[in-house]
């Protein structure tokens, strides 16, 4: 006999929701959590929580903890287990292997400190994407191997020229919900960083990586991160991954018009909780269905 439930389920439809647990979860992740939720619920799919933990040097246990509350006391429900980034990394460096095998990245030694004089003294300021935009500065072999020698630090970045060239003639597109397909650029982002002395992978290449293996079918996330689907519908194709669709909602802003930071106590949900604000305020207050 098939139950209401199992006839319900969608299989090809999942959603997913990917905090970094470096803050408090704020009420931009929550439009964009139960966004995503409300839309698999709606869907009869999945609904993914992912924690998105590689930067050791930020994340804290903590603030997981507090995204399984602030999201149970929204109502939302996940699947089980929840798979933490940081107990991968192996996984991930075996997708880095993969794309370096193929000489679409390149070693930059650069410093932290020469990418912001940089950044500061380009004409155009740097663009606001994860990474920023970088142009290569190419060395040549000889002084790679010095450097290498040397055991100077360095970052494994994707050269945006080389990816173009190895994916010519493929049609390097997403589809944006509601809106239509949209076209790729692969120099959008310049060359990011993928994988770094101190951050053994990058963001791109993990959330790349998650989303392929745990079959999400619909990314739903901030505008802010429209940029970003470029580059990793790149990646998608280099690593011969499917594409998901994607939705990129408005971001919620404060009452100045500006985004909500994780530097801003008072919109954080846990202290919008602790005042004595319902979870079905806190929709309202978003525009969405209680
Ligand atoms: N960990 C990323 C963030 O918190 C996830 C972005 C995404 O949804 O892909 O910004």
């Amino acid at each position: 006999m098939v139950t209401d439930t199992a006839m319900r389920q969608n299989h090809d439809y999942s959603t997913r929701f990917a905090p970094s647990p470096t803050g408090l979860l704020h009420l931009g992740h929550a439009f964009s959590a139960l966004s995503a939720y409300d839309a698999a619920m709606s869907a009869g799919g999945k609904f993914i929580l992912r924690i998105e933990d590689t930067d050791l040097g930020r994340c804290r246990p903590e603030f997981t903890q507090a995204i399984f509350e602030d999201l149970a006391w929204l109502g939302i429900e996940w699947e089980s287990p929840v798979r933490h980034q940081s107990e991968h990394f192996e996984e991930f460096a075996a997708a880095l292997k993969k794309l370096r095998e193929t000489g679409v990245l390149y070693r930059c030694f650069r410093t932290r400190k020469e990418m912001e004089d940089a950044a500061l003294s380009a004409p155009h300021g740097f663009r606001d994407g994860i990474d920023g935009v970088f142009k290569p500065i190419h060395i040549s072999p000889d002084e790679e191997a010095a450097r290498i020698a040397n055991g100077e630090a360095f970052a494994w970045r994707l050269s945006a020229a080389r990816a173009a060239d190895m994916l010519v003639g493929r049609n390097l597109e997403f589809e944006e919900i509601g809106i239509g397909v949209i076209k790729v650029d692969p120099f959008l982002n310049g060359d990011v960083i993928l994988a770094r002395k101190d951050n053994h992978a990058s963001y791109h290449l993990c959330a790349v990586h998650d989303d392929a293996l745990q079959n999400i079918s619909h990314i739903i996330r901030g505008e802010d991160l429209k940029i970003a689907t470029h580059i990793q519908v790149v990646l998608q194709a280099l690593l011969g991954y499917r594409a998901p669709k994607y939705q990129h909602h408005q971001l919620i802003l404060d009452e100045n018009g500006k985004r909500f930071a994780k530097r801003d106590k008072a919109q954080t949900l846990r202290h919008l909780r602790e005042n004595g604000v319902a979870p079905e305020q806190i929709r309202e207050r978003l525009g969405l269905r209680n």
